[in-house]
């Protein structure tokens, strides 16, 4: 089985709790107004993999609390997020994934792929309802739903909202987590200046 990725993270405190193996899915169809991963749409952008090569590569990654699914929208690739949610799963890794749908629709459609979620967190960045102050999201409207017992709420106070800067092998940054992005490509392009 195949999965289209934008980009993947081995380490990340960023993106959930503790540090975590992140895959950006590729392709998503809501182009909300403001999203910061414009390259994540193209349903056919990103790269192909193999799942199991994917699941390979987590499971060879040391010291990890779990996996994180974003995107893009991970529910665009169902069959494939199945497939690696059950076998992180099986592996005693906790799985965070985020999602622009809303969780009475997947409900209906997805309830096995949710049965496998720990911390699920829905809705899409809405720009007129940006809001930092809580971990891990952009938008009021975007809640989070622990489907089971591996967390709770006490988590929300545990962590804040950073920026992570990673500078990869070829020389390109990436950048993620939850913050001021225009502030701080302004101030990048300040540092640069001098
Ligand atoms: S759902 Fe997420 S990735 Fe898709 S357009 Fe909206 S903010 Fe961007």
């Amino acid at each position: 089985m195949k999965i289209r990725i934008y980009h993947i993270l081995k380490n990340t405190k960023t993106e959930g709790p503790g540090t975590r193996y992140c895959i950006w899915f590729q392709g998503c169809r809501r182009h909300c107004k403001g999203c910061w991963a414009v390259e994540t749409w193209d349903l056919k952008g990103g790269k192909e993999y193999n799942v199991i090569d994917i699941l390979n590569d987590i499971f060879s990654t040391p010291d990890i609390e779990g996996v994180t699914f974003l995107g893009g929208e991970p529910f665009e690739q169902p069959e494939a997020l199945m497939f690696l949610a059950r076998n992180i799963k099986q592996k005693g890794l906790s799985i965070v994934c985020f999602t622009g749908y809303k969780i009475e629709y997947l409900k209906k459609k997805y309830k096995n792929i949710l049965s496998e979620i720990d911390l699920l967190i829905d809705g899409e960045f809405i720009e007129e309802e940006k809001d930092f102050s809580r971990p891990w999201v952009g938008s009021k409207n975007q809640k989070y739903y622990f489907l089971t017992d591996r967390y709770n709420e006490s988590i929300l106070t545990k962590y804040k909202n950073k920026i992570e800067i990673n500078i990869q092998k070829n020389g390109k940054i990436f950048i993620n987590g939850i913050g001021d992005f225009d502030k701080l490509e302004k101030n990048l392009k300040m540092y640069t200046k001098h």
